[in-house]
């Protein structure tokens, strides 16, 4: 056991159980910030730090479990924007905001919170002689997984052009050749803005490519050219139930099932595990670490995957069907995991019918798809 575990003790005397955590990101850190509520356990994080990350922005909407993350979070937006080639799609919620948090604001806060209750950060496991290991290094991805992935620049212009209020979470209006793709772009002020393209694909594309597509959207749609590119952000997720990185270790994070497939959100759900360990977490016992996403979730997740991988020129209409069929609140539930069954429900008939039918089906011949395809793209159209 590490000497500073040994020094803690639970209120009976007991001594705490040392835990250490593998690799010092969102989850690890997460957690180690929130170890007061583990009373009867210590963390030691052990970060070789051999893999820094850049930074990054998450993105999520505001929920109940996240109002310790509200003083670091950047901005907020109560509006957000769904556009497909055909539609503009506006939601806004009161009480769940879209919010952004840079990446190492977070980390630098969680840092602070873990020393500050004791936690100690370290390069190897040498010398301790932890009784659970957790590890959040990141998982094995399928071979073949779709993967959502992107290239972002946060950006200052000379100009006020952007509008602050708005944050437009999808616009499907660029070049569909290589996948399901869509800008994502996040006005911090009327001068600063992060703009990422998105594709939803098998394999990768150029640099070149993310960043015709990035600087064609800010002149032909935002009206931008005269501006200053302050950082750059490139991410690659699978999307797919990922294979834990060692099965002999239990893992938290993405690497414990955080990251919900079927949109790459995690930070969130990252937070949920983090709730959810320290509700069952019992004096002397290992502790439990759950998928933040439930069975059925997941089931959904997987047939939605095989439609839009099987019909990529169906997401602009499942995207903006989804905004059409639910409120703000319940779009921001949805995509938290915190659906009832009334929003599930809206769901399931916002979506276009055959598509989800077929693809429930195990075999389907070519001439079946070709025929389905043009005929649910008609009816996705007329929903
Ligand atoms: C660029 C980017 C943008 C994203 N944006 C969003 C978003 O907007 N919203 C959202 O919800 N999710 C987003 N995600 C997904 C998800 O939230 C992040 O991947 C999140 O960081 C996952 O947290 P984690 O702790 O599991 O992994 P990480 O934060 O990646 O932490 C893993 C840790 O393991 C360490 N490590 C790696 N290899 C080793 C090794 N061999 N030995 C020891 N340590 C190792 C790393 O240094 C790191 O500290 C994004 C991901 C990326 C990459």
């Amino acid at each position: 056991m590490s000497g500073k575990a040994s020094d803690n003790r639970v209120n009976s005397g007991q001594a705490k159980m040392p835990i250490a955590v593998l690799g010092a990101g969102c989850a690890a850190l997460s957690l180690a910030a929130r170890s007061n509520a583990f009373s009867s356990h210590q963390f030691t994080i052990i970060d070789p730090e051999t893999h820094a990350s850049d930074d990054h922005i998450w993105g999520f909407w505001a929920m109940p479990w996240l109002d310790h993350v509200t003083s670091v979070t950047r901005k907020t937006w109560h509006n957000w924007r769904i556009i497909s080639p055909d539609l503009m799609l506006d939601l806004s919620s009161k009480t769940h905001p879209y919010c952004a948090l840079n990446r190492h604001d977070w980390l630098t806060h969680c840092r602070q919170r873990a020393k500050d209750a004791g936690v100690t950060i370290v390069h190897s496991l040498d010398h301790l002689n932890p009784k659970q290991i957790l590890d959040s290094r990141p998982p094995k991805s399928p071979p073949g997984a779709l993967l959502q992935h992107f290239l972002g620049y946060e950006i200052t212009s000379n100009h006020d052009v952007f509008s602050p209020d708005t944050a437009i979470l999808m616009d499907f209006r660029c070049d569909q050749s290589r996948g399901v793709h869509f800008i994502y772009f996040l006005p911090f002020t009327q001068r600063r803005a992060l703009v990422e393209s998105t594709l939803f694909s098998t394999s990768l594309v150029s640099e070149d490519f993310y960043d015709k597509a990035i600087k064609h959207y800010l002149a032909n749609h935002l009206g931008c050219t005269d501006y200053t590119i302050r950082r750059r952000e490139r991410g690659v997720i699978p999307m797919a139930r990922l294979q834990q990185r060692d099965p002999d270790l239990i893992g938290i994070g993405a690497n414990g099932g955080a990251i919900r497939p079927s949109s790459g959100y995690a930070f969130s759900f990252i937070q949920k595990q983090i709730d959810e360990m320290s509700n069952n977490a019992k004096p002397g016992k290992p502790l439990q670490v759950k998928s933040p996403h439930s069975r059925f979730e997941l089931m959904m997740d997987q047939i939605f995957l095989r439609v839009i991988r099987s019909q990529p020129t169906l997401a602009p209409v499942i995207f903006t069907s989804l905004a059409r069929h639910l409120n703000g609140d319940e779009f921001a539930c949805f995509l938290s995991g915190k659906s009832s069954m009334k929003i599930w429900l809206k769901v399931v008939f916002a979506m276009p019918t055959w598509p989800f039918l077929f693809s429930l089906l195990p075999h389907k011949t070519k001439k079946y798809r070709e025929k389905q395809n043009t005929r649910d793209q008609n009816l996705g159209q007329n929903k």
